[in-house]
């Protein structure tokens, strides 16, 4: 299924809301869910996990991601991120950093409420001049 594709949004959407139903955000009251696409095409989701010690807790994506990783993938094709409110929940540069470490400078980070996707990015626009793997040669 080619990113970016309706269906392809809709799953990543729908597993990103299941997972900011479990989010763990006792202190913000802010939860987010993130749905990444794998190089296989499986979908794999993660929310926001807080800390009472708080530079402890970690984003959504962070979560999404380690589950990708934790799966035995290194390839992300796209990711969506979900939050409430009005803005434009983006992610952190942080998260931007960690995606560009799985993902290609065309690939499509969705900033979504509960009502769907709200806006559509590249990595490279997010994070342009990036540094990664290729510059450690990998
Ligand atoms: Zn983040």
């Amino acid at each position: 299924m080619p990113a970016g594709d309706p269906t392809s949004i809709d799953e990543l959407l729908a597993a990103a809301l299941a997972a900011q139903a479990n989010a763990h955000v006792p202190y913000s009251k802010y939860p987010v869910g993130a749905a990444v696409r794998a190089g296989s095409g499986r979908v794999y989701a993660g929310c926001n996990v807080e800390n009472a010690a708080y530079p402890q807790g970690w984003c959504a994506e962070t979560s999404a991601i380690a589950a990708m990783v934790s799966a035995g993938e290194r390839e992300l094709v796209e990711i969506l991120t979900v939050a409430n409110g009005d803005g434009l929940a983006t992610s952190c540069g942080g998260c931007r950093q960690k995606i560009r470490e799985f993902a290609a400078p065309d690939a499509l980070i969705h900033a979504a409420g509960p009502e769907g996707v709200r806006r559509t990015f590249t990595l490279d626009e997010l994070l342009p001049h990036s540094f990664g793997p290729e510059q450690l040669g990998v």
